[in-house]
């Protein structure tokens, strides 16, 4: 009953009932009308036929003409009588049977239809809902973000303005979403921000300045903010924002760290106190073809070697692993170790050449990067990027088939293939191996799904966005306790379990119990660090330590270590 009332009350609210005025007054124009060609219809009868109707039995007559029913009970059997007769169905198809229908839908059905699946919607929060994440813009990477958060069991809201979006996010992937504007108060209200444990902004940069603002106006819990420009990061900041991410800037320089084809320099991609987690491209080093014992990397820098990535696909390291060309080393140590590696592998060789394909704000931050080296660049992109004074493109879409080959791609050492669309990636990515075999193609997938199908198009590395920014939200909210490496494996920080104190680690059987190795110890106060500790070193509560493993085994660990309600 209480559901049919508020029902009928949409139709008494807003554009509804300025609709329900229309109607009515259209209903009053088909009475009349009628009553109109009822009267007609006596005067007809009697004067051309001699025939006397009540006004009863012509409303009667008019109505089955007009809803073309025609009895045929009453009929004339005249010209004129017959004229009439026509001009009443015609205007009753049309008035009866085509506008009112029409109206009915337009103004009726569809506004109410569209109403109810808002409302679904914009319920609020249940009033227990406490430590969620909400989750404002919904792209490619806070999906990943997302479905992260759900593996996770983290408990989080999507909100975004398009209803569409909204119905789509919820019908396939169950996500719980709300429909609205961060900017409507009753909206934010109803997403219970102040008992949530994290907000991530990632509309535009006003946008996202003004849910920090709001969010600030009524309590203090953090914002993350993906902001386009970096220039804008201090703007955040002032609004509130307790973390900001300039998204597209650490996109290029991923990109531009693994395209130079020159001398290795780490990409840092995280730290734990003193201790680094990088990267470093085999390319360029002594090291390629020597197998990990070959190496000596240890021995000769101090830098553990974790993991190794190949063609986007990453496997641990052993002591027999061939460190292939194309393969990016995981390593963790200290800023002086990777300072000694960074000596070891050498100077950049004096001729180096990287063609940017795209010069959005992701190609143009990866054209900073390599200005700072330096490295000389070609950009291409079909248009002048407005938010660029710093650089010179060349003007031309770059999958026209002269473009590359006058610009002579053969000669260069890298691409970045940078544009916003994936299949253009792909195709740029065979053009370019095609052009030269050579040369180190690394490509940005906007959608997780075509990483695969960069790598067999040819490309040496895929950076895709949507991992990289989930990867980097996701540390904002686990408070730097993991960092996920890439899908499938993250590196962890734990206290020492209890019970483990004295014990060495191959007594405390932690590999074998939950699958997880020991990357590193970290003194909790003072001391040294110690990278990739050999089994017979002594646990401590002194030290943390830095565990990789897969988020099941991560979970394993936690289940058989639970760690105390504090930390
Ligand atoms: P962003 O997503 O901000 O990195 O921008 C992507 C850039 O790729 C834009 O500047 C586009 O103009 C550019 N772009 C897209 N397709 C092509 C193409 N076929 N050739 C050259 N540039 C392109
Ligand atoms: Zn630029």
């Amino acid at each position: 009953m209480k559901s049919i009332a508020s029902e009928l009350a949409y139709f008494l609210r807003g554009r509804a009932r300025q609709n329900l005025k229309l109607l009515l007054t259209y209903c009053a124009f088909l009475i009349g009308l009628i009553l109109i060609y009822a009267t007609i219809f006596r005067v007809l009868m009697l004067h051309l036929e001699g025939r006397e109707f009540t006004m009863i039995a012509g409303i009667y007559w008019t109505i089955t003409v007009m809803t073309t029913l025609g009895f045929g009970d009453i009929t004339f059997h005249t010209d004129l009588g017959y004229i009439f007769a026509t001009l009443v169905t015609v205007s009753g198809v049309i008035f009866l049977l085509i506008i009112l229908p029409f109206g009915m839908v337009s103004l009726f059905i569809a506004p109410w239809i569209e109403d109810r699946l808002r409302h679904a919607h914009r319920r609020d929060l249940p009033e227990d809902t406490s430590g969620h994440v909400v989750v404002f813009g919904v792209d490619p990477v806070t999906q990943s973000f997302m479905r992260r958060l759900k593996a996770r069991h983290i408990p989080f809201v999507a909100v975004t303005g398009d209803l569409q979006q909204a119905q789509l996010l919820a019908e396939e992937t169950g996500f719980k979403v709300v429909y609205g504007s961060p900017t409507e108060p009753k909206i934010l209200d109803g997403l219970r921000i102040a008992a949530a444990r994290q907000v991530i902004a990632n509309l535009s940069d006003p946008e996202n300045t003004n849910i920090c603002l709001a969010v600030r106006a009524r309590c203090n819990t953090p914002v993350t903010a993906i902001v386009d420009d970096p220039e804008h990061v201090g703007l955040m900041r002032l609004a509130g924002a307790s973390q900001t991410i300039p998204l597209k800037k650490i996109l290029g320089n991923y990109l531009a760290t693994r395209s130079t084809t020159c001398g290795v320099q780490a990409h840092v991609l995280d730290t734990f106190g003193a201790l680094l987690i990088a990267e470093i491209a085999v390319h360029g080093t002594p090291f390629v073809g020597q197998t990990l014992a070959q190496a000596q990397i240890r021995q000769r820098t101090g830098l553990a070697v974790i993991g190794i990535w190949n063609r986007g696909r990453f496997s641990l390291p052993q002591a027999e692993t061939i460190l292939d060309d194309k393969d990016l080393m995981l390593l963790a140590g200290t800023r002086q170790q990777l300072d000694a590696m960074e000596e070891l592998t050498g100077e950049q060789p004096a001729e180096d050449l990287v063609f940017i394909l795209g010069h959005g704000r992701i190609g143009c931050a990866a054209a900073h990067f390599l200005d700072k080296r330096p490295v000389p660049f070609i950009l291409v992109d079909r248009e002048i990027n407005p938010n660029c004074e710093d650089h010179i493109p060349v003007i031309g879409d770059a999958t026209t088939p002269q473009i590359l080959r006058q610009l002579r791609v053969n000669e260069a050492r890298g691409v970045i293939i940078t544009t916003n669309d994936d299949s253009t990636n792909v195709f740029l990515t065979l053009n370019s191996r095609h052009l030269n075999p050579n040369i180190r193609i690394v490509a940005r997938a906007n959608h997780e799904e075509n990483v695969e199908q960069l790598y067999s198009a040819g490309a040496d590395f895929v950076v895709s966005n949507a991992s990289v920014g989930a990867s980097i939200l996701s540390n904002a909210i686990e408070r730097k306790e993991t960092i996920f490496l890439t899908e499938g494996i993250g590196i962890f920080l734990r206290p020492l379990p209890p019970g483990l104190d004295g014990k060495t680690i191959l007594e405390s059987r932690l590999r074998p119990q939950t699958g997880c190795s020991i990357v590193a110890m970290i003194p909790n106060e003072r001391g040294h660090i110690i990278v990739s500790p050999a089994p017979e070193t002594t646990l401590t509560t002194k030290m943390d330590l830095l565990f990789i493993g897969t988020p099941a085994q991560e979970e394993t660990f936690d289940r058989l270590y639970p760690r105390p309600a504090s930390s």
